[in-house]
Order: structure tokens, then sequence, then C-alpha cells
């Protein structure tokens, strides 16, 4: 479809007002106003492209996925696999409760395991004390769940006392909630246990705060060109058992699991930095890094994938109603939770993971990626209209899709035209 058309189906598709469906189309959007009261120091706005990728099944739902990323051959990865989980009856997901983990660092108690005792035995008081901070999600059903107290006994600065406040962030992302309710705790902390409270801040290795997926695929499904279904399922599960096995393959599987999970966390106003550094600190939860997918043959003889990782993303808070494409991406995806929202991103996770072991199982990653590369090489080249195709077409037939190769050809026709 041309872009105006699809730009139109989505909008249709997703019920959008005439403002909603100019901020997915660029005319409206992100105003400069606007990004001066969300960052410090502005002086201008940064665009990215925002795709569709479709035929996501999640939960029996149809679900189409809007996708914030620079990278060529991402967006069609995820549809592609999307269609392989669709035809085993697309993604099961869950989340569990969105509760975070809030650390207080407690310095200088004479006996931490007598301190960490009594703070035990307050539990009940403190977590009252940290529901005062935030009446709004107590009364959504949200706010502390739990207190847990560990003693840390060899650090650089000796032995400390760390205090982890549970809290139910509802449809949050949580950092502000999280972090206000450990700070008002930090006197009362004091007092019990005679300490110095210095950090009160959340940690991102949200592991109260899971999301998974998993699906699966009739092996005939994978059957591509020369390669056989039964090959090209042994090839995925090959392919995962180094990931598994290696942190240096690992750790570019679990970018591949992240090409399909940042750019939805980009696209709702969320916090990617904090969802890339609970996904990693979760696959080294072990003591080693590892990939934070599986996958195996079912009791059927199916490619089964499963994907396990935090996910604190919100659909209040932070920039999600601050940022007006936000705000439609939002609708697009049709989350009404914060829980149903990492459902559906750790679908798109692990679709993603299987678009690039497929890929890499078979003829290689590179010979679907190049020809959707090849548009950034040749604009980067500086082909601007209808040249693009040209040099794309030409360099895809050679087989060189190169920087270099794209100004050659660009400079011959220019000069055939003259
Ligand atoms: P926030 O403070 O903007 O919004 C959360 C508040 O919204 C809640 O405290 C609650 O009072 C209210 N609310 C209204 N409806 C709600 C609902 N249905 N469910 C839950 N709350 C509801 O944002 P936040 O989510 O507390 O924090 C997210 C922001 O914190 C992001 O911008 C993130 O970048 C930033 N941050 C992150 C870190 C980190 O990850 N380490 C640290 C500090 C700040």
């Amino acid at each position: 479809m041309p872009l105006e058309e699809r730009v139109g189906r989505i909008a249709a598709w997703a019920e959008l007002a005439e403002d909603e469906a100019k901020a997915l189309g660029g005319a409206m959007g992100l105003s400069l106003t606007r990004a001066d009261q969300m960052i410090e120091n502005v002086v201008g706005l940064y665009s990215l492209p925002l795709g569709i990728a479709v035929n996501f099944v999640v939960n029996g739902r149809d679900v189409l996925a809007p996708m914030v990323v620079e990278e060529p051959s991402v967006v069609a990865g995820a549809s592609f696999a999307a269609k392989l989980a669709r035809a085993g009856g697309g993604f099961r997901a869950t989340a569990t409760a969105p509760e975070m983990i809030g650390q207080l660092q407690v310095l200088d108690v004479t006996d931490p395991w007598s301190a960490r005792l009594d703070l035990l035995a307050t539990r009940d008081e403190l977590l009252s004390l940290a529901n005062e901070s935030d009446p709004v999600i107590v009364e959504l059903g949200g706010g502390a769940r739990d207190l847990e107290a560990r003693v840390i006994e060899y650090t650089p600065a000796g032995p400390m006392l760390v205090v982890h406040l549970i809290f139910d962030c509802r449809d949050a992302m949580g950092a502000n909630a999280v972090n206000t309710a450990c700070e008002s705790l930090a006197p009362r902390i004091e007092q019990i246990t005679g300490g110095r409270v210095l950090l009160r801040i959340l940690s991102n290795l949200a592991d109260r705060r899971l999301a998974r997926a998993r699906c699966t695929v009739p092996v005939e499904a994978l059957a591509y060109g020369d390669f056989a279904g039964e090959q090209v399922a042994q090839g995925i599960i090959e392919a995962y058992a180094l990931a598994a096995a290696d942190p240096y393959r690992a750790a570019t599987h679990n970018k591949g699991i992240m090409n399909g999970v940042d750019p939805i966390v980009i696209a709702t106003g969320n916090d990617w930095r904090a969802v890339e550094a609970g996904a990693h600190a979760y696959a080294a939860r072990s003591g080693r890094y590892t990939s934070l997918s599986t996958w195996a043959r079912d009791a059927e003889g199916n490619l089964a994938g499963t994907l396990e990782m935090p996910l604190a993303v919100g659909t209040v808070g932070g920039a999600t109603r601050v940022h007006p494409t936000a705000q439609v991406a939002l609708k697009i995806l049709g989350a009404r939770t914060a829980r149903e929202l990492a459902e559906t991103i750790v679908s798109v996770g692990l679709a993603q993971n299987l678009a690039a072991l497929r890929a890499l199982a078979t003829e290689g990653i590179q010979r679907g990626h190049m020809r959707l590369h090849a548009r950034q090489v040749a604009v980067a080249a500086g082909a601007a209209g209808d040249e693009v195709t040209q040099v794309v077409e030409r360099m895809v037939a050679e087989g060189r899709v190169r920087p270099d190769r794209a100004e050659t050809i660009l400079a011959e026709m220019r000069n055939e035209q003259l």
C-alpha cells in the first residue's frame, strides 16, 4: 500500500480521531513547546520512523504493533515471524502483578542482623507509611506489598543492610512512585536501625514484574526454499543452544529480542533504558549471562518458543501521556492496562527472536536484511526520489550493497542522464 493509504487503514482500524491520525502521519505530533516542557535545554525535535508490525495474535486478539526504530528489516522480521506463529494459534502471553522493587541502603549499623529483624517486625507500619506517599495508586488497588531486608556482608564499604520495598505500581512504570515511597521511609528506617540511609531508589532488575510469551509453530510452516521445515526447526534449536551456553552469542541473541521490544517501548513513550537494564540484568541472574528465550520441540513435534523477561512499562506516567504520538501508539495497540501492554511487547520480542533465528539458521541474515538495508545505503550516498529504487536494484542485482558502490552507481546514473 502507498504510505497515505496505510495511515488511512490504521486510522480506520484503531478509530483514530483526525488529530490522532495527523500525529501519526507527522503533520502534527510532538511540538517544540511540548518538548520544551519534557526535558531541559531543548533546541529541537528528533524524528524516527514509526512502522506497524502485522499478523500478531496475542491471547486470541488481533494486534497491530507500532514500532519506532531506525533499523531496516525489524518491522518486516516481526511481521513475518508473527505469521509463522499465527499458524500455531499466535502468542499466549501473561504478565505478573506490576510489582517493582525499591531499595534503601542502610549504612553504619552496629549489628545489621538484629537490625534486619527489627525492620521485619515493623513491616506493617512501614508499608502503611509507604502507602501514604501515593494515595492515587493505593486507591487504584496498588501500593506497598511487602518488605524484605538483606544483609550484604562484603562490599567495598564494609557490611550494609539493604531494604527492599515491594510496591505495586498498577498501570505506571512506577519509578517516581517507588522512589518517592522509598524516600518517605528513610527517616523511620534510620530510627529503627540506628543507621544512616544513603540510596533510596528503585531497582531496574524488576524480577517481580515479569512478562512471559510462548508460541508454537507447526514444522511445515517453517519450510522455506530448499530448506525443509524439519531442518529449519532443528537449526533454530541449535542456534538457540549456542545462546544458552555462550555469553558472546547470548548478547547478540538478546539484542535480537530487544529489536522487537525497544521499538514498542519507545513508541509508547516508555523508558527503554529501564527495560534494557532489566532485561540484561535478568539474563545474568544465574551469575552467567544467558538467553532470555528458549526453543525446543513440543510433544506434537512443533517448534515451541518461550520468552520471559522483566517489563517495567506503563500506560500512564512518564512521557506516555505527554507525547501525543505515544498516545496514538497506545490506542493502536489497544492495551487497556500496563499488563496488557507488557504481554504484547514480550510477544513481539519472541517473534523478533524467531525471525532472526530462522534467517540465521537458513540463508543467513544478510540476504533479506541487505535488500532492505540497501535503501538506507542509497539514501546515505545521496540518492533522491526515483534514484533510490534504481540504485537499490543495481546493488542488489550485483550482490554489492555498500556505500562506495552506491556512490559509484549514482555518479554513473547521473552522468548517463547528462
Ligand atoms: P509518574 O510519576 O509520571 O506517574 C505515576 C503516577 O501516576 C502514580 O504515582 C499515580 O499517582 C498516578 N496514576 C494515575 N493513574 C494511575 C494508574 N492507573 N496506575 C498507576 N498510577 C497512576 O511516573 P512513574 O511511572 O512513577 O515513573 C516513570 C518515570 O520515571 C519515567 O519517566 C522514567 O524514565 C523515570 N525514572 C526512571 C528511573 C529508573 O528507571 N531507574 C529512575 C527515576 C525516574
